[in-house]
Order: C-alpha cells, then structure tokens, then sequence
C-alpha cells in the first residue's frame, strides 16, 4: 500500500495536468416520453478563447438548438436525426463564470422540450507583446482609411452570410508544420501606440510553402487585404469559419468547394506582418477562438 498510494497520487496529478478538458466535460441525462436524452461536451479546457463542442443524443428522431450567452446555435443532425453537435465559442471576452445554457429538443413526434444545464467557463490566459509595423499599418493614410472600412464590410457580409449545414469532413488538421510564434489572444501594441488582440496564431515558415486547407468548406474568400495581406476565408457551416493570412500567394478561386488538406495557397508576409509566416484564424459566429482548441474535437 505504502509504495502504491504515492504513485497513484502521480497518476491522478497527470490525469488532472494532461486531461482539463476531459475531466471538466459535461454528462447530463433528461428524460422524455420516448426515453432519455444525453448530452455531453467535448472541449480542450472550458475556458476563454476556446471552442466547445455539445453532443446531444435523442431517444427517437429530433432536431434541435441550443441559446448560450444570448446567442441561438444551431446542431447539426445525423440523417436519422439520434444524434446531433452544436459549436460553441468562448470569446476572448466572456466573463468568467458559470452559465445557463438551454438546449430546444424538437422531436418530428411529440411535444418540443428544453433542457436547461449549467457550463463553467474559466479565465484565460493571455500574454502581451510589443511589435514594431511600418507607421502606414498604425497611421493610415485617408485612402487607406478608405479601404479599410471597405474590407471590414466586405468581411461583415461574407461572415454575416452562414449556412445552416456542415460541410467539414471528419477532424480538423494543422494547415502548415512549423514552430506557433505568434499565440491566441495576445495582447499586442503596435508601435507603441496601437493595442489589438491577436485573433488567430502565427505559425512561422520559410517563404512559398504550401499551406492547406484545414478541414472541407467552401471558399468565401480569396483575394489581398490591407491588414492580413493575401487571404484565403473557408466556411465549414454552422457559422464557423477557417481563415489564412498573409500568403504569398492565394491559389483557390472563391465560390469553390475545397476538400481538407486542399493546398489554398503559399506562405509569404504580405500585408501587416514582420516575417514569412501564417496567421491561422477561426470564428465562430461573433468571436474568434484558438484555431488549436479545434484539433481537440472529435467530427465522425
Ligand atoms: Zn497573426
């Protein structure tokens, strides 16, 4: 016993070190008039800047939606409508905290029933960084004030314009190899005199290297920016979309449909960057999450 416990003390700190996400997952059972329903989380931690996916069972075909933090999401269905996902986002902003989160069942049969659980969402944490840009990214021109508004419209409409099914294929992967410079929800001033949080993740690269597409959708856009320089957007459905920054060169036409691992263009250091590298982005309806806290899920 004596040479047992201490080890099993290591084990069980591992487990909590190694396995956040997994112990802070969520299990709740609610019973119908067909039987129960359950649903369970899957997430890498519960806490600010992270994705979350809520998995939902029905006893009998059903589809569904789910309200968290004011916002409706909707689930996506297996084609005998038993099993069902939503995509949640932990902005970078949300209060820490635990929330009421309320899922609507609607079964094809029988009267339509919400589930009410509870989701504890933690604080992040978030480094800062001093970066020094050419002065026109922190004292834009009138002109290029300009095309500035232009691009921020032109992003509101395309991100604005959701489609209701999923088009990923299977499990997200990495859209280029290399060492993360650059971490989500970084503080950073730019030139002393500008503050911003990063909104994706700097993974860096030599010049001209293929980067791929991290999961199946379709190409919304393709085209250079003033900030994020050559630019390749994908919408996967349910209002998430994978973005990919500061190319060299963007090789997809927009309106296509892409397969995960399509190769969408080359890195470079285009528009507002200090290096070859890829920013790599993900937003999920209004917030912008860890592109990383998505490779955690689990899409069959
Ligand atoms: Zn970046």
């Amino acid at each position: 016993m004596k040479k047992i416990a201490p080890t099993l003390l290591i084990c069980l700190a591992l487990l909590i070190l190694l396995c956040p996400g997994r112990l802070e997952a969520l299990s709740v059972t609610s019973p119908t008039d067909e039987g129960d329903v359950t649903i369970t989380s899957e997430s890498r931690r519960l806490c600010q800047g992270e994705i979350v996916k809520v998995c939902l069972k029905s006893p009998a075909a059903a589809s569904a939606g789910l309200s968290f933090d004011g916002r409706e999401y909707p689930f996506v269905s297996d084609r005998e409508g038993l099993k069902h996902f939503a995509l949640i986002a932990l902005g970078v902003d949300i209060a820490p905290g635990t929330y009421d989160v309320i899922i609507h069942l609607k079964p094809s049969r029988g009267t339509p029933k919400d589930i009410p659980f509870k989701l504890a969402i933690s604080r992040g944490t978030f480094p800062s960084k001093r970066i020094r840009v050419a002065r026109r990214f922190t004292s834009p021109t009138s002109a290029e004030i300009k095309r500035i508004r232009r691009e921020q419209e032109l992003l509101g409409r395309i991100y604005g314009a959701s489609v209701p099914g999923w088009m990923g294929d299977g499990g997200f992967v990495m859209p280029l190899k290399g060492k993360v410079t650059g971490v989500f929800g970084e503080r950073r001033v730019f030139n002393d005199d500008f503050a911003s949080r990063h909104r994706g993740i700097d993974i860096r690269s030599p010049q001209g290297v293929p980067v791929n597409a991290s999961n199946a959708g379709k190409i919304v856009l393709a085209r250079d920016l003033y900030f994020s320089g050559s630019t390749v957007i994908i919408n996967h459905g349910i209002g998430l979309f994978s973005i990919y920054c500061h190319l060299s060169k963007a090789s997809v036409r927009e309106g296509t449909i892409v397969d995960k691992g399509k190769i969408l263009g080359y890195t470079g250091s285009t528009g507002r960057s200090t290096g070859p590298h890829l920013h790599w982005g993900l937003r999920l309806v209004d917030d912008y999450v860890d592109p990383r806290s998505v490779m955690h899920l689990s899409f069959d």
